[in-house]
């Protein structure tokens, strides 16, 4: 088998993109049920860009080289590559879901190497691997309007008024408490509350900073059903100051959405992934083709760790069918 050139994992990890949606959104529920009873280790993988088509029968078999190369020959004997069939629910989403195969057939073993690289990246296909239980996303919502500039500071400032703004909120506490009695438990996540700048073009003379919102701590009570709730509760919130205005919820047709890696914190053209070291994937010179608004000059630092909102989403979470940013 010849050598195959993958894209070396970053010190510290490659980004996570934020999934909000459950990754079994717009399934057929037949196909649903009859993966849900599947015995053995199952995981999830997710090609860049992914789009819902009937005819992916090119991705599939590249996704199928793919994990064999990595995972080995003899250990994939028995791979299988589930591909996902839609729900008949109507959308007019330009990259419909489902987007997730599943993959079946490999030893536990293999089957954590599989997550556990997060990402394959080679010339051929790019692919996102996601444990079969789909992790929580730290991702809550992105503010905006603040008359703050886009610096550390600011994010500090941003950081204590969504602070300050959740432990002023009468139904949080009873919702955390309802989940875990601990008292700590609203202090700890209140504590672990950061925030993001990302600095967008408007138009061609207008930029403007948006804040995104993330609690790093997900307790095991946060599953992403709870999650989302947590979410609503969240954007539901006055994120009032005294000196730099109200920040409102970017949601609706607002909320990003990324077309390579379906992260919701930041548009297509501020993806983290086309400037990582090695990168195998299609270059960041394709985003200049994209509108003005979406070519905002990529920071890699910027965290990529969000939620999509989407069907199941809570709260004015964006319906699919909006301008794909
Ligand atoms: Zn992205």
């Amino acid at each position: 088998m010849p050598l195959l050139e993958i894209t070396p994992h970053p010190p510290n990890g490659f980004p996570v993109p934020q999934i909000c949606d459950p990754v079994t959104d717009s399934l057929d529920e037949m196909l649903l049920t009859a993966w849900m009873n599947k015995p053995g280790p199952k995981a999830w993988v997710r090609p860049w860009r992914a789009k819902f088509k009937h005819n992916v029968e090119a991705t599939w078999s590249k996704i199928r080289t793919l994990i064999q190369h990595v995972v080995g020959k003899d250990t994939s004997t028995n791979l299988i590559i589930s591909t996902p069939q839609q729900d008949n629910t109507f959308t007019t989403e330009c990259n419909p879901p489902p987007w997730h195969f599943l993959i079946l057939g490999l030893s536990q073993e293999a089957t954590t190497f599989l997550v556990n690289l997060q990402v394959i990246s080679t010339p051929e296909i790019m692919v996102f691997m996601l444990p079969f239980i789909q992790p929580t996303p730290t991702f809550l919502c992105t503010l905006e309007n603040f008359t703050l500039p886009d610096s550390p500071e600011s994010n500090t400032i941003v950081t204590n008024i969504v602070k300050h703004a959740i432990q002023s909120d009468d139904l949080i506490p009873d919702f955390i408490r309802g989940l875990d009695p601990n008292p700590d438990m609203l202090p700890t996540l209140i504590n672990l509350i950061h925030i993001t700048s990302i600095h967008i073009a408007s138009n061609v003379t207008r930029k403007h900073t948006l804040w995104n919102v993330y609690c790093s701590y997900t307790p095991t009570f946060l599953t992403l059903e709870k999650h989302f709730l947590w979410c609503c509760l969240i954007c539901n919130l006055h994120f009032c100051s005294k000196d730099h205005g109200m920040g409102i919820v970017h949601l609706g047709k607002k909320q990003f959405r990324c077309m390579g890696c379906k992260s919701l914190d930041h548009p297509t053209g501020l993806c983290p992934f086309p400037v990582i070291l090695g990168w195998l994937g299609p270059k960041p010179q394709l985003v200049a083709s994209l509108p003005a608004q979406l070519t905002s000059t990529p920071k890699p630092t910027r965290g990529c760790s969000s939620t999509r909102g989407g069907r199941g989403a809570p709260c004015g979470r964006p319906s699919r069918g909006g301008p794909c940013h």
